[in-house]
Formats: structure tokens, sequence, C-alpha cells
């Protein structure tokens, strides 16, 4: 018998991992510096226990900020992993990262105090199935 691994990896392939351990909970992070550090509006975190990510490839590049650590990888920028030394039994990775990220649905969001008012809204605005209609040149109001 062969157990599917949960596997992902960055946009340009350099930082593939598999997962040991099964998925504890998925969160909607909210909080700024996931925002920065992910260049979108929120991030989607799915739990691990500590130790159960491997690294299938060299590791990414690690960053300590605020005293909690984030990989990204070197070539291609993908934010793959989050870590926070306080929490040392459990340990973030990003779901959007995922070979296929929808089993994983959050169950809650967390840091609503730095959530972007206009988040809620996304799932009401006109979609488009591929690339949506482009801007006109007249600048933003
Ligand atoms: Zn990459
Ligand atoms: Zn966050």
């Amino acid at each position: 018998m062969t157990a599917t691994l949960l596997t992902g990896g960055c946009l340009c392939g350099a930082a593939r991992y598999h997962l040991t351990a099964p998925a504890l909970q998925t969160t909607v992070c909210h909080c700024a510096d996931c925002r920065r550090a992910s260049g979108a509006p929120f991030v989607v975190w799915t739990f691990f226990a500590t130790g159960a990510l491997v690294w299938e490839t060299a590791p990414p590049k690690l960053v300590h900020f605020a005293d909690r650590e984030r990989t990204f990888c070197s070539l291609c920028g993908t934010p793959l992993t989050f870590f926070d030394p306080s929490i040392p039994h459990l340990f973030e990775v990003n779901t959007s990262t995922f070979d296929d990220p929808t089993p994983f649905a959050p169950i809650d969001q967390c840091w609503l105090n730095d959530q972007l008012p206009w988040t809620p809204q996304i799932s009401t605005l006109p979609g488009s199935p591929e690339t949506g209609p482009l801007p006109d040149l007249a600048p933003l109001e």
C-alpha cells in the first residue's frame, strides 16, 4: 500500500517539499507581516507538527523577522513556510503552495485587526474565468 504524500513547492520548482504528518488546521491570516511577506492581501496557512516538513530540494531562503522564521524560494520569491519559536510544536505551510490546495479549506481567520477592509467584498466582484478586462489609462479616482 502506498500512502499519498502531501506535496508542494514554489512557482519555479527550485523548492519542493512533502509532509510526513497530517494537516492539523487551515487558517486565514490577515496580519500585516504576512501581507508584506507575501505581497498578497492575506495568506492561508496550514498547521502541522514541527518536523513534519521534509525538503526534497535544497532548503529555501530562511528569513528572520520579528522573532519569527519565514522561508522563501531564493529564485522565484514564493513564500513557503512560517515558524514562531514561541510556539515550538507547530509549523505552518503556505496552503497555496500545495500541489493540490483544494481539500484544505480554512476553518477560521486571525489578525482581523489588520484585515484590509475590502477583502470581504472580493467574492462579490464581477469575475472572469481567466484573464479579465484590462483597465483604461484613466487614473483611479
Ligand atoms: Zn522558486
Ligand atoms: Zn500572519
